[in-house]
């Protein structure tokens, strides 16, 4: 991970092999190295925590690009279509009629406001 504990092992290392006879002198290095060896210790935990809540800030962004796209996919749609109707005139009466395109999966169903003839058939059968 960090190597932190190898550095301070080798840095324990180097101090053994000082032979150092001062006994305060020894005393002071030794207490450092234990604090070193602590501290490396919390490092090393965090870095746990953290590499623990990257996986879940991860899988929580996940999760909200999901819910993000699920929610605003048909938006972002109809922004992107600039036109979100279509026009067609009636074989009957020759009026003009606006559809709303959400109601184009149920054209059959379409009927001229002005004469109450049914629009798409009649469309339809002009093509054939
Ligand atoms: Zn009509």
């Amino acid at each position: 991970m960090s190597g932190i504990k190898e550095k301070v092992s080798y840095i324990q290392g180097l101090a053994d092999g000082l032979n150092i006879t001062d006994e305060a002198t020894a005393k002071v290095l030794k207490a450092i190295i234990k604090t070193l060896e602590d501290m490396a210790d919390i490092i090393e935990e965090h870095d746990e925590c953290i590499d623990e809540l990257d996986d879940c800030i991860e899988d929580i962004c996940d999760e909200l690009d999901d819910i993000d796209e699920y929610l605003f996919d048909d938006e972002d749609e109809d922004e992107d279509d600039e036109c979100d109707f279509f026009e067609a005139e009636c074989p009957h009466c020759g009026e003009m009629i606006y559809f709303d395109n959400q109601l184009s999966e149920k054209m059959e169903e379409l009927i001229c406001p002005n004469c109450n003839e049914s629009i798409i058939e009649d469309i339809e059968e002009d093509e054939e």
